[in-house]
């Protein structure tokens, strides 16, 4: 079997793997990026949409920004309309064209320095002692076995690094929200903004959101509880019924089936050798679903940490576990607070989420985050979410 060596190999191309590419890239290291897809990018498994966060990472540019979103419709389950906007109707989030995003993410980590290798899946990581020191991929009938210091695993939601290396990282179906989503023209969707329908009819313990993609075009997708998944009443079940009622004329360009942890992370996304990054370490906020800036800011933290690693020569789990500290001082409460947060919203009934709703009427949330309009709520229904004001406060 053919051999190579590399400071740092990490696993799957998507935001994840590719900011650690560039950060470790940019520090010096050695680092090969592979992924088992094609073509970096696709399919596209996601809604695409960012808060205007994302600019701490990268300039946006029209060649990858499908809308510019102002702000959000929240509607309850008897049709009541709750209005999240920015001061003076500002930018304040993204839709994003993620086939192209995740490739300009991926040429920016070949432009410090990093090697990248599409059509190139790891199956096993290599152990010496319990020690993870690589991985083996198979590429083109080719089998490999590629050394590094630190095996990076930001192989998404389906995860097997983290497996293979002994980390525990399943997720209890109540833990996963299970996604259909259709790329729709010949519709007429709210240009500038993202739009959000929740109720036991419409996605039992979820949500239905329709993402503008610029022009008759958007995202209409769904996810609900893995729990609540059945014959007949799958997320696609729930998605055809909305699309027949709202956008009966629409047309669909594209179809996309998907998971998204909604966990929270486990405690430990490390062990020797080996880092988890993204989604297999399950860094998405539970309550929105949204992990690609997470994914992204992990990244960075994880090739900061391997940098340190390699300049003491120390990969041992004790060194590598300073990138749980770091990821978790940065936004391990927000991750933890969207646990409490989706438990608290998807066991409310219609009636309950009717209240809350109502409860906001007429009220400015100006900031489009789900912490402004958890505050908001707090602020009006103190009794009924007192449990959740402690979490946050
Ligand atoms: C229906 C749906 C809607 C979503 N909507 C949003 C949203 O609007 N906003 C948001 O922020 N997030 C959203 N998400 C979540 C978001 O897509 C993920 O959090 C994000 O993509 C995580 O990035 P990642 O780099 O960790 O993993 P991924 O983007 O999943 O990338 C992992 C990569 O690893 C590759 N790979 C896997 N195994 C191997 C292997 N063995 N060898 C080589 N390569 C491998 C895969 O092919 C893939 O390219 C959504 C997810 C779903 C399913």
């Amino acid at each position: 079997m053919k051999e190579e060596r590399h400071d740092i190999v990490v696993v799957g191309a998507g935001p994840g793997g590719s900011l650690t590419a560039k950060t470790a890239a940019e520090h010096g290291l050695d680092v090969l990026l592979i992924e088992r897809n094609q073509e970096i990018g696709v399919p596209v498994k996601c809604a695409e949409g960012v808060s205007k966060d994302i600019e701490k990472f990268v300039v946006p540019d029209k060649k990858w920004v499908s809308a510019i979103v102002k702000g959000a419709n929240i509607y309850s389950p008897d049709g009541t309309k709750v209005v999240m906007a920015g001061d003076k109707l500002e930018e304040v989030g993204y839709v994003l064209e993620r086939r192209l995003f995740d490739k300009f993410l991926a040429s920016e980590a070949a432009r410090a320095g990093a090697d990248i290798r599409v059509k190139t899946e790891a199956y096993d990581v290599i152990k010496e002692n319990g020690h993870v020191k690589g991985v083996y991929t198979h590429s083109m009938g080719e089998d490999r076995r590629i050394f590094a210091h630190v095996v990076v695993g930001a192989d998404g939601v389906e995860s097997k690094v983290g497996r293979w290396a002994g980390i525990d990282t399943r997720l209890p179906p109540h833990n996963i929200s299970v996604g259909a989503e259709y790329l729709m023209c010949n519709i007429e969707p709210n240009e500038n903004f993202s739009e959000f329908y929740m109720g036991s009819e419409v996605a039992p313990k979820g949500y239905v959101w329709v993402f503008p993609k610029g022009g008759n075009c958007a995202n209409v997708g769904i996810g609900i509880g893995g729990d609540t998944s059945g014959e007949n009443h799958r997320a696609v079940d729930y998605l055809n019924r909305f699309v027949r009622n709202k956008f009966p004329d629409g047309k669909i360009m594209a179809e996309m089936y998907g998971a998204v942890p909604l966990s929270g992370p486990p405690d430990e996304n490390v062990a020797d050798g080996i880092i988890l990054v993204g989604d297999a370490a399950r860094q998405v906020n539970p309550l929105t679903g949204g992990g690609i800036l997470y994914a992204m800011l992990a990244g960075e933290i994880a090739a900061n940490v391997i940098a340190e690693a390699v300049q003491g020569n120390d990969f041992s789990k004790r060194k590598l576990s300073e990138y749980d500290e770091r990821w978790k001082l940065e936004f391990g409460k927000r991750l933890e607070t969207g646990l409490k947060a989706k438990e608290f919203f998807f066991d409310r009934s219609d009636d309950d989420l009717n209240t809350l709703a109502h409860s906001l009427k007429g009220v400015e949330i100006e900031e489009m985050t789900p912490w402004a309009l958890l505050m908001e709520l707090i602020t009006q229904n103190p009794k009924m979410l007192v449990e959740l004001a402690k979490e946050l406060f």
